[in-house]
């Protein structure tokens, strides 16, 4: 059984469909696919197994993803982590630290800042550590979805401890303004987590420039395997020691047990190694091709509203609400447009997105709002064509 690839890398679409869902996922480059490859056959190895020549070529690959995970984030090389992808890296920095400083200070309280359009597994990690005494906010952004400094400044506590902040939302696009909340960080001495996921690949991510302490990143959505991330925790200026979320036999060094994976940390590493040499012009390719996409529909459809900035925003995501146009209406007009919605309706209850909420969109207006994302094989033809289809399905007054 061959995979039908094409010359540019493209899987073609059968269904002449339409992909516009990179923020969810993407598809693995074929290029990341031949170096994982050989990982699942003949290179079958335990990294751990330290004795024999299976066991080194397997560790081999994980050293060499290490170092170029690494070189994408301006880290070094032992400040990098494989884990299962960014759910576990984000619930790491929440719970790795909370429990670190327990045990090193039983009893003294521990305020935590996060923001109210978190990925939900900062979310949700945030609420549980409230269960274990933490002191949780999740701090308001403003309309267009960014967290302020200043906002921020003015939440800290003397016990204030930890800082989560995602650098790109998922749903919107906005970018947070990373550097500065790093700074304010380092000069108040307080651990600060960046959920990364939408960011690398997206935005120019340099751990020291940031000032960030721990940064989450995953395979899937940077053209990588699913199922793979790798987490990034400073080793000087400052030190910072966290706990382990799984106790096992002892691998990275202790802090995440578990065999490595090791196809899928070779393919995340050649997927960070191709981003390391193209992302600049991808990302003003895919940059030009929004602007296509955005321009021919606000042409079409002038009452619509581009979520999140205009210019601070990730080169991929195009976040649009239509006011009184629900997408659920026009979904049989949008078979061939793969995309996500604002809101969704589970056991007859519409739950809204909490990022559009946290915006300060209406229910009503959740309900009319899709996001739009684009990536390495978006062409102007598809973007021209998810621009017809969509303005047919929301020009109408039939919907
Ligand atoms: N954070 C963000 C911002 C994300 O977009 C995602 C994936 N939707 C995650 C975390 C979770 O990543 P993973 O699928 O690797 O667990």
């Amino acid at each position: 059984m061959q995979p039908e690839v094409t010359q540019a890398g493209k899987q073609p679409d059968k269904m002449d469909r339409i992909y516009l869902d990179y923020n969810a996922t993407t598809p693995l480059d074929p290029r990341v696919f031949d170096v994982m490859k050989p990982y699942f056959l003949e290179h079958f190895g335990n990294p751990a197994s330290g004795q024999h020549a299976w066991g080194w070529t397997a560790e081999a690959a994980v050293t060499k993803a290490r170092d170029q995970v690494a070189a994408l984030l301006g880290a070094q090389v032992h400040e990098v982590y494989f884990t299962s992808g960014a759910t576990e890296g984000n619930n790491w920095a929440l719970f790795g630290l909370f429990h670190q400083i327990r045990a090193e200070n039983p009893g003294a309280p521990i305020h935590v800042l996060t923001s109210a359009v978190e990925h939900s597994s900062v979310m949700n990690a945030a609420r549980a550590l409230r269960e274990l005494g933490a002191e949780v906010d999740f701090l308001p952004v403003n309309s267009l979805g960014q967290v302020e400094p200043d906002t921020v400044a003015r939440a800290l506590k003397p016990h204030t401890r930890l800082l989560s902040f995602i650098w790109v939302n998922n749903e919107i696009g906005s970018v947070n303004p990373i550097h500065e909340i790093g700074r304010l960080a380092k000069n108040n001495q307080i651990y600060f987590h960046t959920d990364a996921t939408q960011a690398v690949g997206k935005v120019a991510v340099d751990v020291d420039a940031a000032g960030v302490d721990m940064l989450t990143l995953s395979g899937h959505k940077i053209y990588g395997p699913k199922g793979v991330g790798a987490f990034y925790l400073r080793e000087r200026r400052p030190h910072v020691t966290i706990k382990p979320l799984f106790f096992g036999g002892g691998h990275e060094k202790g802090l995440r047990s578990g065999t490595v994976n090791v196809p899928g940390v070779a393919g995340l590493g050649a997927a960070c190694e191709i981003l390391r040499h193209e992302m600049r012009e991808e990302n003003e390719r895919v940059t030009g091709l929004r602007e296509r996409l955005w321009s021919r529909l606000q042409a079409a459809l002038p009452a619509l509203r581009l979520n999140g900035p205009e210019h601070e925003r990730s080169p991929i995501n195009l976040s649009l609400t239509l006011p009184g146009r629900p997408v659920d209406r026009a979904l049989p007009k949008l078979q061939k447009l793969g995309f996500s919605t604002g809101s969704a309706c589970s056991a007859g209850r519409v739950s809204v997105s909490h990022v559009l909420s946290g915006l300060g969109l209406s229910e009503a207006d959740a309900a009319c709002t899709l996001r739009l994302s684009l990536g390495r094989w978006t062409t102007a033809e598809e973007v021209d064509r998810a621009a017809e289809i969509l303005i047919s399905a929301f020009g109408s007054d039939r919907i």
